[in-house]
């Protein structure tokens, strides 16, 4: 399960945040938490395709949460979709969506599957799939709004193929109903059994995506035990005031969460404008709890990390450090100390033409009086160079600009 934050912003996008949305990714299906304006460009940036939705979960009403949803669906329209979609928020989200395309007299070539829950609910699994499943519950914000739990199902356990084979076990259908639990009679009646040949059931991965509330033990319900936990922390501690009176969290109320519901990673999000550096936000929340992370947006987040080599594979060859240290000293054919003796005179007349001195000079003439002053070693560290340059690397612009990663 891959969960990449496609906007970080809370309220108003800024220059270099977009308006609140999260991906879920997993064996190939996406999955939308908000879809704020924009969404659907962030997801072409993260190399997610739209045509992978599957289900698009609405929080709440609040404008910068939804603004992209109708801008989103016209583009699968347009792309001619012809698998049902599913839209899960607080009533009135089918009202909203049915409206505009009547009102745009678009008929949509897909069908929508709306699942709403109403004020006043207290748990509901909104989503149940073969995998997995998605529960909703209130949280505690101005208006009413919904956060969701992503939940993965056990997995069964890995079958020891190699003492399922020596026991006689050879075909698809065996291995099939012993993973499933079931015991198989062999033809000479000896019957194996499941529990021999497959491992416990692993625990399936999950997810939570809390946001636009303050502290709420809902929160804390639906985060239990994540692996991953998206919190807004719209604040820091000291606009808690403002905090509380808007209905948004703290660093210190997402960090309280965390903490309670004992997650795995904290990832805060949802920041206010004002917050140029949310560095100072994440300072914050990892005084009080630890593992937490940043947002980024189109930075993915794994649920497994061992997961993550191979995935995004590098472009571009990242040279280590002793590695450079190693070429530079090779390079030259004289002996270590002495180029390094060289280096570092090469490094303190580089800063002379910075003095007053210089600046009165021609360039001509400080170059002149350097070539006169030591023509030999000048001319021999020119030549050095260029010969013990190191082949130009390429620095990526972001390193998530990948396009075919999922
Ligand atoms: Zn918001």
């Amino acid at each position: 399960m891959i969960i990449v934050p496609l906007g970080v912003a809370s309220a108003t996008p800024t220059a270099v945040r977009h308006l609140p949305s999260v991906a879920l990714w997993r064996e190939g299906d996406v999955h939308l938490f908000d879809c704020g304006e924009n969404a659907q460009m962030r997801m072409l940036q993260a190399g997610l395709k739209r045509s992978k939705i599957e289900n698009i979960f609405i929080s709440h009403f609040d404008v910068d949460h939804y603004s992209g949803l109708i801008g989103l669906l016209s583009t699968l329209q347009l792309q001619r979709r012809d698998r049902p979609m599913n839209i899960i928020g607080p009533k009135g989200i089918k009202e909203y969506v049915e409206w505009n395309f009547k009102f745009a007299n678009i008929d949509l070539s897909f069908e929508i599957n709306f699942a709403e829950v109403e004020e006043g609910f207290e748990s509901q699994v909104v989503v149940d799939h073969e995998d997995f499943y998605v529960e909703a519950r209130p949280l505690n914000h101005s208006s009413f709004c919904v956060g969701y739990r992503f939940q993965e199902k056990d997995k069964p356990g890995k079958v020891d193929a190699p003492k399922a084979e020596k026991l006689g076990i050879t075909e698809d259908e065996q291995f099939k109903a012993l993973k499933a639990g079931e015991d198989v009679e062999l033809e000479d009646g000896s019957v194996i059994k499941s529990y021999d040949i497959v491992g416990h059931p692993r625990p399936g991965d999950s997810f939570a995506y809390i946001t636009d509330t303050k502290y709420c033990p809902n929160a804390v319900k639906l985060a239990m035990n994540t692996n991953i936990l998206y919190h807004e922390a719209t604040f820091s501690e000291t606009l808690a005031d403002k905090a509380a009176e808007t209905g948004h969290s703290t660093t210190s109320d997402a960090a309280r969460v965390a903490n309670e519901a004992q997650t795995k990673l904290l990832v805060i999000g949802h920041f206010s404008a004002r917050y140029t550096n949310p560095f100072v936000l994440l300072r914050e929340a990892r005084e009080k709890f630890f593992p937490a992370w940043l947002a980024t947006e189109l930075r993915p987040i794994y649920t497994n990390p061992a997961q993550e080599k191979g995935i995004v594979k590098q472009k571009v060859y990242i040279k280590e450090i002793d590695e450079k240290k190693d070429s530079k000293s090779s390079g030259g054919k004289k002996p270590y100390d002495k180029s390094r003796g060289r280096d570092s005179s090469k490094k303190f007349r580089k800063r002379r033409p910075q003095t007053d001195r210089s600046k009165s000079r021609g360039r001509d003439d400080y170059d002149g009086s350097r070539r006169s002053r030591k023509p030999d070693r000048q001319r021999s560290d020119d030549s050095d160079h260029r010969s013990s340059r190191p082949p130009k690397h390429i620095t990526p612009r972001t390193p998530f600009d990948n396009f075919d990663r999922f």
